[in-house]
């Protein structure tokens, strides 16, 4: 399996896109390597984890062709995590020759909402019929593209069930768990009780060093720690699993040399723009 790291900042992006800080105006000042986009991941070029409003950066960027991509998990409706009104681009006269007719979506119930508000006035009807909209909510299991998938429930907002997900494909796990604070008990003995044993975990890094999160909806190292003995505890990681973090906030000074030593120093590889990993 294989993941690609399009964009690794938390909602603001990183320099914040209203932002003036010391950090904004620092990463500023060497774009090319500091920057992070909205929070997006590829897998093996056909299964997209969320889709924030930088997606089409991403495109340019890294050079993906996104008529490819066969399935989107949506975690959650946060505006860095879904624009759904670029779906009305996916056919008639604006996308020809795309490599794949349907795009499958899956999401929660609000992600439903906010798809069908977001669609709503310019969503043509032979644009629809590209794509097919699955709701799923924590505790569930799916496939997806030919991926075995798992939702997950993401401590994140009361708000909806922002979900998190295991994805599986010939005996390669990913956990992919944004955005998130420290998970509830059942999240562990959901996986363990399955047998799920995670070869790749993407953990919520928000607060990175920082102040912990006032409300709990994301995390920092030290919960990336608690977290990682959790999986440990549980018997849902090997011995050899590698643990990378991403969605980093500007207020935590999130420059690519700084953030690599931290996350090194407690065992952990900080994702950036672009990073890809085999595993
Ligand atoms: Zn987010
Ligand atoms: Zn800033
Ligand atoms: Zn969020």
């Amino acid at each position: 399996m294989k993941i690609q790291y399009l964009g690794t900042a938390a909602a603001e992006g990183f320099p914040a896109v209203f932002c003036n800080c010391a950090h904004c105006r620092a990463a500023r000042a060497d774009l090319v390597r500091e920057r992070r986009t909205r929070s997006q991941a590829l897998i093996d070029g056909k299964l997209l984890i969320d889709f924030p409003p930088d997606t089409y950066l991403h495109a340019l960027a890294f050079g993906i062709d996104l008529s490819a991509v066969r399935a989107l998990l949506v975690t959650h409706s946060h505006t860095d995590h879904f624009y759904a009104q670029e779906f009305v681009n996916r056919g008639y006269k604006f996308a020809r020759e795309m490599k794949e007719p349907l795009l499958e979506l899956y999401g929660n119930a609000e992600v439903r909402a906010v798809f069908e508000e977001g669609t709503r006035r310019e969503l043509r009807e032979d644009v629809a019929q590209g794509l097919r909209f699955h709701t799923v909510s924590s505790f569930s299991a799916f496939s997806a593209a030919g991926y075995d998938v798992l939702a997950l429930p993401a401590a994140h907002t009361p708000k909806e069930d922002a979900l998190l997900y295991a994805v599986t494909r010939e005996g390669r796990t990913l956990l992919y768990m944004n955005d998130t604070g420290l998970p509830r008990e059942e999240f562990y003995t959901f996986l363990a009780e399955r047998g799920v044993r995670a070869d790749l975990v993407s953990m919520d890094c928000t607060q990175a060093d920082g102040e912990p999160s006032s409300s709990g909806r994301h995390m920092g190292f030290a919960e990336n720690e608690v977290v990682r003995e959790k999986l440990v505890k549980y018997g849902i990681v090997k011995a050899d699993t590698k643990y990378y973090v991403t969605h980093f906030s500007h207020s935590n000074a999130p420059f690519r040399d700084r953030i690599r030593e931290a996350a090194r120093a407690r065992g952990f590889i900080a994702a950036y723009d672009g990073l890809t990993v085999e595993f």
